[in-house]
């Protein structure tokens, strides 16, 4: 069996904490473990592609595609909020502003660059493995991570930053298993890669995925025509400098989505009365809106989810005031064309796919002849579809549980992974993307700061008890009813002697585990 090259930390002992996945989650914790630690820690970040850092969303090799937060909010150290505006106008744009929406590949260049950092500061702290982690198995206290290449891993922790997958498979009726117009992730090249300049395209789904679709087309030179088909036909609002509006929610504050969308109304006709604008009102529920989705009984998170959510995610995931301008000038001359309704029919030829649908306001059915058919539907939550190899393992053997309402996994405050008997794993952590079951806000980089942040002081206050203890003199005095002296065990730093024992070793051995100075 291969095991870590940093097998053993400078503490002796113990093993490295194991990040799987190295998107902008995966590539932060391990930043803020190295920052954070006073060389009690090695960490091994396992990442299946070629960069650290960039994951889905950074990425991206297009300019045009920019963050959709302002350089201001998008720190990822959250005691230091100006270290992305810093560092943008040192390494990007002297001229950097701090309400600027700057192009997301600069910001993967920063995640890339933080953990760079950390890594020289911390020489022998740091491995990176290229590779994918197929399943994770405990060994006594520990963690054995599986490999696809058939390596393994021994890791105390393991994090689990697995991020975004591809939007879940579309069934219409008539469509074939393997479509070869339709393109199901609309995050690789053959979303738009050989698409003649003059053809036309289906984007099913209208937010954000939509946006950097026809944004990656109009780079590319497509100057076809591209239709959007989704149910309400919303597309995401834009970005305006506002004013903050004052919070407005406390304890007593309604316990119901109807009753908060009704209190929500009231203040943005408040808002708007005194000349502000509804995204102040819809902003300053940020910093409450996790309590606000952990209070909702599950049944109004369930109706949230059926009939708010489209509205609530135009209206908080919101695009830079350039891209709304690019979107309107196009829809004003039909370039692109929004559809609302739900397709029924989807019939392919040689050339193309003839798509019907029945619109949503006439219940009329409606036709589109288009070249190619993009899910553009947004990631897959129910990780029961997904097809992730690591996912799989993890379900299967009851490790791990999707949430309640099928966005992730079930996870303790902590971040702690729980099983399928409701048991909070001592060893598997996840954050991010991963918590939206739980959290409902906590895919954006303001709140995986903070978690990343919280998550690795967590790991590191664990690891350095351990330190403490395992420095400490355990002493262990029995009496074995069938002698009529004691027998006594001292042990340290994972090794101990027993004075005057008895035939029966096991006794020692299970007081040894008991006391944690030996593995079971
Ligand atoms: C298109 C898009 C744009 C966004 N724009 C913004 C924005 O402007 N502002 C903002 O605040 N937030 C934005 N977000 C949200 C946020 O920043 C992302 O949620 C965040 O980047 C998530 O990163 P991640 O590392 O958790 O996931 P991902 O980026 O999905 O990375 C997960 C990584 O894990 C790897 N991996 C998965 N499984 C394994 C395995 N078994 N073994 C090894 N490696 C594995 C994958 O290869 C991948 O690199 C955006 C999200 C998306 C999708």
């Amino acid at each position: 069996m291969e095991t870590n090259r940093i097998e053993r930390s400078r503490t002796g002992s113990q093993f490295p904490i194991a990040i799987v996945g190295g998107g902008f989650t995966g590539a932060l914790v391990a930043a803020q473990l190295l920052r954070k630690s006073r060389g009690t820690v090695s960490v091994v970040l396992i990442e299946k592609g070629a960069r650290l850092g960039f994951g889905v969303a950074y990425g991206t090799q297009c300019k045009e595609h920019l963050l959709n937060v302002p350089a201001k909010n998008m720190s990822a150290y959250p005691d230091d909020p100006e270290h992305f505006l810093r560092w943008a106008r040192s390494n990007y744009d002297s001229g950097a502003q701090p309400d600027d929406f700057l192009p997301r590949l600069v910001y993967g260049q920063y995640a890339d660059s933080l953990l760079r950092e950390e890594i020289e500061r911390h020489p022998g702290q740091f491995e990176r493995v290229e590779d994918e982690v197929v399943s994770v198995d405990r060994a006594g206290n520990r963690a054995q991570v599986n490999l696809r290449s058939g390596r393994t891993l021994l890791a105390d922790k393991v994090v689990l930053a697995l991020g975004h997958f591809p939007p879940g498979d579309l069934r219409f009726p008539g469509k074939p298993a393997q479509s070869r117009h339709y393109v199901a992730n609309p995050w690789t090249n053959r979303a738009i890669g050989d698409l003649a300049s003059n053809q036309s395209v289906l984007l099913v789904g209208s937010g954000l995925t939509s946006v950097d679709v026809v944004l990656s087309l109009r780079k590319h030179g497509f100057r076809g025509t591209i239709h959007i088909v989704s149910r309400r036909g919303l597309l995401p609002q834009v970005h305006k400098a506002i004013s903050p509006w004052p919070s407005f929610l406390d304890e007593k504050s309604p316990k119901t989505a109807r009753a908060l969308l009704r209190l929500i109304r009231a203040q943005v006709e408040a808002a708007e009365r005194l000349g502000g604008d509804w995204r102040s009102v819809i902003d300053s529920l940020r910093p409450f809106t996790q309590d606000i989705w952990r209070s909702l009984p599950r049944p109004d998170q369930q109706r949230f989810l059926r009939h708010l959510r489209p509205y609530w995610d135009v209206h908080r995931h919101r695009i830079a005031s350039e891209i709304g301008t690019l979107l309107a000038a196009e829809t004003m001359t039909g370039r692109i064309q929004t559809h609302k309704g739900r397709i029924t029919k989807y019939l392919e030829d040689i050339d193309g796919v003839d798509v019907t649908y029945r619109e949503r306001k006439t219940g009329e059915p409606k036709r589109l002849y288009v070249n190619r058919v993009i899910n553009c539907t947004g990631p897959e939550g129910d990780y029961r579809k997904v097809g992730h190899a690591l996912l799989t393992n993890l379900l299967q053997r009851k490790m791990v549980r999707p949430d309640p309402l099928f966005l992730g996994l079930d996870v303790a405050s902590d971040g702690a992974l729980i099983d399928a008997d409701g048991v909070a794993s001592d060893i598997l952590y996840t954050l991010g993307p991963v918590r939206k079951g739980g959290l409902w806000e906590t895919i954006a980089v303001p709140e995986i700061r903070v978690q990343a942040s919280e998550l690795a002081a967590l790991l590191l206050a664990g690891r350095e008890l351990a330190v403490r203890e395992k420095g400490t003199m355990h002493s262990e005095q029995s009496y074995l009813g069938c002698l009529s002296h004691a027998s006594y065990m001292l042990a340290s730093e994972g090794e101990a002697i027993v004075v005057d024992p008895q035939q029966d070793v096991d006794i020692y051995f299970k007081a040894a585990v008991q006391k944690g100075v030996a593995d079971a």
